[in-house]
């Protein structure tokens, strides 16, 4: 038998009251607690005092009446079934009771035990369902609107921190967190049942956004104190919409008095939960959108520059390649042999240096596309060092003196040999290019336990502060290199080499004083 109910009568006839006590105290599926009174005004006072399912009203009553009773009842408990009884049944009467918010009508002259059990455990039973019809309205309306505010912002942070406040504002609670769990995609992949364990699962999170209010215990709220804590799961679901994922956990956490968290508080919170993963997955396409957007932007800028620039630096070479080829031809037969050996010479050059220019870009193009093939092998650095810096003497003719310093220990060296031959390559070149004919260069390198540091400093003409920042861009050039020959390829393919190396690169360079490049390489890559 369903738990028993509270029933008010109000009627002035202690005769009649008795009969109803009697009817109802009957009833085989339902058991009453009754209160009872002859006044209206003293019934008003009973349904503040104690919470009443129903009441039983007779219209013919001393003082205030049924009709007015049922005003003020209007005004004090405005979903309080009534169900009225009288003795002088008619129809008119039985509507103009159901105006006044009356639920039923009973005449008393044909009252008997089963209608009147029967008309009150409906109407009872009815009450209940508006009352839950009407809280599960309300939770709508409070959910759409909460969903409206925290998915107003497209910005991950903005509707973290929207919905964290509307969550402690809603459950009026201590303290409400978002917990994102971190690691790496396979992480991810979890069910969403699996995931509330947290301990079990031992899954790395980390908080991305709180919301505390001051009761709460202390600066740091005790968390693990799981008695006081709610967590919700956040999960979100991939592209095909079948696969989902925890994306992380909503945490409400209340120790300024003991509550217990009710089942409709936590249906809301999922509903919010569904909400936000909705909110975060938006966040999360458009943010990259955004990246591949400017990833494409980036791609169609150095585009149109490797156009600008092949047109640019191949105009110069091939004209002097087809004045030296049509000379040839003209005048092959009257040239000396030497006159024909330099404008042959001349060819070479302008095509080798051609097709550098097409090596370089292809090699940034596939560094952009991250098509770029490594293969990581043991390293002597000495030995690789001295015919690195033999060649450059030989081809600049010994423009600049190269003094070579080695320091501490430097086995164990592990890299791409290719990529390790141009970074260091485009490095001194560029030290001896832009220094004038004389020129000291240092090339220092210096083993640690795990890294080797290598560093290329000159006493030539310096890169302005200002342009230092860019330098190591593609196609930017200092705008101090006057007639000096170059791209502007050369630090920004050494940049992408070094790092994936997993390396870094820094500058020192002042004007007309000279420029240090120091290159930071780990000994072994770790994966
Ligand atoms: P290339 O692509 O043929 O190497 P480049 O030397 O102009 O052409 P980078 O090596 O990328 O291109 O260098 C970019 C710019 O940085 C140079 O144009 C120059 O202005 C400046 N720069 C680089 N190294 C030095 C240096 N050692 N001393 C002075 N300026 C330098
Ligand atoms: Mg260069």
């Amino acid at each position: 038998m369903p738990h028993s109910r509270t029933l008010l009568i109000i009627d002035d006839c202690v005769e009649d009251r008795e009969v109803y006590r009697q009817y109802l105290s009957k009833d085989p599926h339902q058991s009453y607690r009754i209160l009872e009174t002859d006044s209206a005004e003293e019934g008003l006072l009973l349904c503040q005092k104690d919470a009443c399912d129903l009441i039983l009203l007779d219209l013919q009553l001393p003082q205030m009446d049924g009709w007015e009773f049922l005003d003020e009842l209007r005004q004090q408990s405005p979903n309080l079934p009534v169900i009225i009884l009288t003795g002088y049944g008619s129809e008119a009467i039985a509507v103009q009771a159901m105006k006044k918010g009356a639920r039923d009508y009973l005449a008393k002259a044909h009252l008997r035990p089963n209608i009147l059990q029967l008309t009150v455990r409906n109407t009872i039973e009815r009450s209940r369902l508006q009352k839950q019809l009407r809280q599960s309205q309300e939770r709508q309306r409070l959910i759409a609107m909460m969903s409206l505010r925290i998915r107003q912002s497209l910005e991950l942070e903005q509707i973290l921190q929207t919905a964290v406040m509307e969550v402690q504002m809603l459950l009026g609670c201590d303290y409400a967190a978002i917990y994102q769990f971190t690691g790496n995609g396979s992480d991810r992949q979890q069910n969403s049942q699996q995931f509330c364990d947290r301990s079990k699962s031992d899954r790395q999170s980390s908080i991305v956004c709180e919301a505390k209010f001051r009761s709460c215990c202390g600066e740091q709220p005790n968390l693990l104190a799981t008695e006081t804590n709610l967590e919700i799961p956040i999960i979100l679901k991939n592209c095909d919409r079948i696969e989902q994922f925890s994306w992380g956990f909503l945490l409400i956490h209340h120790c300024s008095q003991k509550r217990d968290w009710q089942i409709e508080e936590i249906e809301m919170l999922h509903e919010v939960s569904v909400q936000l993963a909705l909110a975060i997955q938006q966040a999360e396409l458009l943010k990259k959108t955004r990246v591949a957007l400017e990833e494409e932007q980036k791609l169609n800028a150095f585009k149109s520059k490797i156009v600008a620039t092949v047109s640019h630096e191949y105009r110069t070479p091939l004209a002097t390649i087809l004045a030296a080829a049509s000379t040839l031809k003209q005048h092959g037969k009257r040239l000396d042999i030497t006159k024909k050996e330099h404008f042959l010479q001349l060819i070479e050059n302008k095509c080798r240096h051609m097709s550098n220019l097409i090596d370089d870009i292809l090699c940034l193009d596939r560094a952009n596309r991250k098509q770029i093939e490594f293969e990581s092998v043991l390293i002597e650095l000495m030995p690789f060092f001295a015919t690195l810096i033999q060649e450059h003497q030989e081809s600049t003719s010994g423009k600049c003196e190269l003094n070579l310093k080695f320091s501490g220990n430097l086995t164990n060296f592990h890299g791409d040999r290719r990529m390790l031959e141009q970074i260091f390559d485009n490095l001194i070149s560029n030290a001896i290019k832009y220094s004038p004919d004389g020129g000291q260069i240092e090339i220092a390198l210096m083993g640690k336990e795990d890294e080797v540091i290598f560093s290329f400093q000159d006493e030539g003409i310096g890169i302005p502060k200002e342009e230092q920042e860019t330098i190591f861009q593609s196609f930017h050039r200092g705008s101090n290199v006057d007639t000096i020959p170059g791209t502007g390829l050369g630090l920004a393919i050494a940049k992408t080499q070094i790092e994936l190396h997993k390396g870094k690169v820094s500058l020192w360079s002042e004007l007309e004083q000279g420029t240090k490049i120091t290159v930071i390489l780990p000994k072994r890559i770790s994966t």
